[in-house]
């Protein structure tokens, strides 16, 4: 799972990441920054806001039955698809050799602009260069080979997060995980100025989300646009 920040990954995916856990497959998160440009609070460092962020996500990770969460420390607000950004999520698919990468649209969603804060599309960018071509090729960032001994790996399956309108292919049923999702989300505590309201919101999603895939009335889902590579 590769996102630009902390709560990213609870907002777009927890419902599936619960799913996944549940039936046993091992998820890592790589966060792309510590969130620190994030929160209302003037008075907070900024320091202190990226570990309290940082915080935050492994408590949320926790509810979703995930341990292993690596942040990359590129700074929030700033995001790029540099090579340098390539390469560091290029050495955390050698290092944990995922079947599945799970990351935000490249693409710029017209019809809800939160989505497409410039740090999602750009670390949603760096993410897929990382699975093809950079992770599985052996001259792309050779330090990796070289210095690292990080082997090539291909990943097999790219997903991202989608909405119907940018191409979903794929619809998590997150019914009987999205309480947890909720859960997840509310341990995301610096960024929630009314956590009743959100939850609803994500709740309705979750809801209308379930009606576009298809799924009996009542039930939630998450979409995702599937690429699978050879
Ligand atoms: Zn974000």
């Amino acid at each position: 799972m590769v996102t630009a920040h902390p709560d990213d990954v609870d907002f777009g995916s927890a419902g599936s990441i619960a799913a996944f856990t549940s039936a046993g497959v091992d998820v890592t998160y790589c966060i792309v920054t510590n969130g620190d440009a994030g929160g209302s609070d003037r008075a907070m460092p900024r320091t202190d806001m990226a570990s309290l962020r940082q915080d935050e996500q492994r408590a949320a990770a926790a509810v979703v039955g995930v341990s292993d969460v690596r942040f990359l420390g590129h700074p929030d607000g700033m995001v790029q698809a540099t090579p340098e950004l390539r390469r560091d999520i290029s050495r955390v698919i050698r290092q944990v050799r995922p079947e599945r990468v799970v990351t935000q649209s490249p693409e710029r969603n017209w019809d809800f602009i939160f989505a497409s804060h410039p740090d999602h599309m750009a670390a949603g960018e760096a993410a897929v260069c990382a699975v093809y071509p950079d992770a599985r090729n052996p001259f792309a960032h050779p330090e990796l080979l070289d210095d690292e001994g990080l082997e090539p790996w291909s990943v097999s399956e790219l997903w991202i997060m989608a909405p119907r309108e940018q191409g979903a292919t794929i619809a998590v049923d997150t019914t009987a995980t999205v309480a947890r999702k909720v859960a997840a989300l509310m341990c995301h505590k610096s960024q929630l100025g009314d956590p009743d309201a959100i939850a609803e919101r994500v709740l309705a999603m979750a809801r209308a989300q379930g009606e576009v895939a298809g799924l009996p009335e009542g039930a939630s889902a998450e979409l995702f646009r599937v690429t699978r590579i050879p």
